[in-house]
């Protein structure tokens, strides 16, 4: 299995490259050259295996530079009840028939980035020493708040790696900022940026593909890599789960197999639904994939209407992770519904740098509205559904989890579809304790931050997240903050250059 760039077709590299460099040099995305096959068969199989055989068994598809034993290797180090506090790693809860919340945030930062990021630095330091790489890789990360967190934690004292966080410095919750300035680890740093996500993440895009920042690296035996979802090697572990939840399903007698599913996914960068739209193709009975915004709800215009256009209001929102405007992974699922049409990727996304706007053609317009169905939500109706299920079915989730669910109710609403459906939760409550507190209480709470832990906890009885418990005796590391404009010049001289 080869890897191409979504801007040049004519690329072929191996998974160990792609993973290495991130994002191609043209500014386009890797991806792999054709969609791995499932059977029905192997499907089953994964069911009576644990995560880390089941990942490997995906993997094994898509990394096929890989040797058995390094596969092994990264899937026993990341899915292993070290990092993850169930054994099933991503968790199956019911929430209402026919209706089953997949928990991805049983991981260390306690949001469903720790799927991959766990996992990332071992693909990277091994698909590194596989090309006889010895520069040291350099993680730069724009982050509107979990994968920032996610990324610390994978990638703390990985021998022959730094990385760089860049943050909103008003776009992330009080918990979120705590937990990244607090991280420890020898190689880490943190900054907050005076600016929004995409700021951030345009920025860090723009130092990639800045050849003189390349070659002073270059000269210091560095190189940059990403840890953001433009990387493949952050794509593929999100598969997974989506395999994975249908085995179990089946073996669980919730559902036959090659009944039908949908997927509902909150919905920002658009890495995690993507992932899910590999599933269906890789052959999992997908039928709707949902894809649920808050008010920053380009991607529903977007699907409804095959206009791109991020030249519109910003929100601040209660569901920060989302609060995005330039949704990168898009230039995958296009890429693939154009037929690999490279050269009219590379005019939409050209436009949408220059102008902030592209429109699709008739026939991506159809196939987007028979794949997908869009809807999005506000932070009113998002706290009134954090109410709504914890009174009704005693179950607490997040501000992000809960635009799932809003957008899930009223596609129901709209269609009838009663199909059984997967709802991806993508954090824990506690991890918005301040909203989800508000949400269940009707007002907003005067306790801190910590104090509010403990009153979810009372309220919610769920176990409260060690690592978010400790932090009320961290002690913080990082406080630096810079313009926008100081990019480029921050990373210089943080890696001595
Ligand atoms: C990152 C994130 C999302 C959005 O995921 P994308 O892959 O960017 O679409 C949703 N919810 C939470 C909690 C997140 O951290």
């Amino acid at each position: 299995m080869f890897y191409k760039s979504t801007r040049n077709s004519d690329i072929k590299i191996t998974s160990a490259e792609a993973i290495t460099q991130g994002i191609s040099s043209d500014g386009g995305l890797f991806v792999p050259e054709s969609i791995p096959e499932i059977t029905f068969d192997e499907i089953e199989k994964l069911a009576s295996m644990s995560y880390a055989d089941r990942a490997y068994c995906i993997f094994k598809k898509y990394l096929t530079d890989f040797t058995d034993a390094e596969i092994h290797y990264c899937t026993d180090n990341a899915y292993s009840t070290k990092n993850f506090d169930t054994e099933s790693i991503a968790e199956i809860a019911h929430l209402f028939d026919g209706t089953y919340m997949l928990e991805l945030w049983h991981g260390p930062t306690c949001a469903f980035k720790d799927m991959a990021l766990q996992i990332l630095p071992y693909f990277l330091t091994v698909s590194a020493k596989k090309i006889n790489l010895d520069k040291k890789i350099v993680i730069l990360v724009a982050t509107s708040g979990d994968t920032g967190k996610a990324a610390l934690e994978g990638f703390k004292d990985v021998e022959g790696t730094q990385i760089l966080v860049f943050y909103p410095e008003q776009g992330v919750s009080p918990m979120q900022k705590r937990q990244m300035t607090t991280q420890e680890g020898e190689n880490v740093g943190v900054c907050a940026i005076k600016g929004n996500f995409d700021d951030c993440q345009n920025g860090v895009k723009a130092i990639f593909t800045d050849n003189d920042i390349k070659s002073e690296l270059d000269e210091k035996s560095m190189m940059f890599s990403s840890a953001n979802s433009i990387n493949w090697g952050r794509l593929v572990p999100q598969i997974v789960y989506y395999v994975s939840s249908y085995a179990s399903l089946v073996s669980d007698g919730e559902i036959n197999m090659g009944d039908k599913i949908n997927i509902v996914v909150p919905t920002g960068n658009f890495g995690n639904i993507l992932a899910a739209y590999y599933a269906k193709y890789m052959g999992v009975p997908i039928n709707k994939l949902i894809c649920a915004s808050n008010v920053n709800n380009v991607l529903t215009d977007f699907i409804n209407t095959g206009i791109y256009d991020r030249n519109r209001t910003f929100y601040a929102t209660c569901s920060p992770s989302m609060d995005i405007l330039i949704s990168s992974n898009l230039e995958r699922l296009l890429y693939i519904i154009t037929g690999e049409d490279d050269s009219k990727i590379k005019e939409w996304f050209g436009s949408l740098a220059e102008t902030g706007r592209y429109e699709v053609t008739d026939d991506v317009k159809s196939v987007l509205k028979s794949e997908f169905y869009a809807g999005f939500c506000d932070d009113e109706d998002t706290k009134k559904t954090i109410h709504d299920i914890y009174e009704k079915y005693s179950y607490t989730c997040d501000t992000h989890t809960a635009v799932a669910v809003k957008v899930y109710q009223d596609y129901r609403n709209e269609t009838g579809d009663t199909t059984k459906t997967i709802i991806a939760s993508t954090a824990s409550p506690y991890k918005f304790s301040a909203s989800v507190l508000e949400a269940i209480e009707g007002s907003k709470s005067e306790l801190d931050e910590y104090d509010m832990i403990d009153k979810l906890n009372e309220l919610s009885k769920l176990e409260v997240p060690e690592s978010l418990a400790k932090l009320k005796t961290s002690e913080r590391r990082f406080s630096d903050s810079i313009e926008k404009s100081d990019m480029k010049n921050y990373v210089l001289k943080n890696l001595g250059a």
